[in-house]
Formats: structure tokens, C-alpha cells, sequence
């Protein structure tokens, strides 16, 4: 069973949409460098999903390529007129991208963060909320 999420970035010129196993309704929250600096904010809330699960229902999006913790490429793509990001391609995950679950509609009911991501840099002051916290990517 899948389910189709919806999506918009700030200004919405740029919609779009994503199948989501409904059992996979969690975030990956992301404590990583990359994170911090294109959010603006201690971490990112994240889901992984096949390439082909996601669709854009309005507009365009910009990409910005950047080496990621594994050496090899990451694909950021984002609104070019706001800047949102509605998800991250990295190529070391192959036909794998990442999701930015708060960008979702009704993703704020999702609860506690299934796992965390990159502990390493995790701001000292921040808890940990999810079960399990790995020092770096999965
Ligand atoms: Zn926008
Ligand atoms: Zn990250």
C-alpha cells in the first residue's frame, strides 16, 4: 500500500507529489553540515523514496550539485525563485532520493522521527528523539 503526498514550495511556483509506502510515514531527521547550512536550521526531516515516485505537478526546479559526506555527487534541487527543496538526489543512493518530509502536507501529524542521521554533528543542545541515532549517513 502506497500513499500519494503533496507538496509546494514557499512561493509556490513549484508543486509536486510523492507515493510514499504507508508504512514508511516517518521522517529521517538529518543532523549533517549540509543540512544546517541549506536549512537554515539545526536539522532536516527527510524520507527516502524512488526516483520514479516523484512527480512535478507545477514549474521547475533549479539543481545545485555539491560533494556530499561519501565523496561522491549530491543533487540539490530547489525553487528558484524561493529556494525551497523538495528533495536531494545522491548518487551514491542510486535510483534513491531523499525527500524533504516537512515540505509534505500533513506530514506535521507523522510523530517522532523513526531514526536520526549524522549524531556526529548534532548540536549539543539538541535531544535526541528517535529511537536509534547513527554517527553518519545510513
Ligand atoms: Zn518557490
Ligand atoms: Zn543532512
Amino acid at each position: 500500500m502506497s500513499q500519494t503526498f503533496r507538496g509546494h514550495c514557499h512561493c509556490k511556483a513549484v508543486e509536486w507529489q510523492v507515493e510514499l509506502p504507508s508504512d514508511s510515514q516517518s521522517h529521517i531527521l538529518c543532523h549533517c553540515e549540509a543540512c544546517k547550512l541549506q536549512s537554515g536550521g539545526e536539522f532536516t526531516l527527510n524520507q527516502l523514496a524512488p526516483k520514479d515516485a516523484f512527480k512535478l505537478t507545477k514549474g521547475d526546479l533549479k539543481v545545485y550539485t555539491y560533494k556530499g559526506d561519501s565523496g561522491n555527487p549530491v543533487d540539490c534541487y530547489f525553487c528558484a525563485n524561493c529556494t525551497s527543496s523538495p528533495y536531494h538526489h545522491q548518487h551514491a543512493l542510486g535510483d534513491k532520493i531523499v525527500v524533504r518530509t516537512m515540505l509534505l502536507h500533513g506530514s506535521k501529524d507523522w510523530g517522532t522521527p523513526a531514526l536520526e542521521i549524522f549524531g556526529k554533528d548534532k548540536l549539543n543542545w539538541q535531544p535526541q528523539t528517535a529511537k536509534d541515532i547513527l554517527p553518519a549517513g545510513p
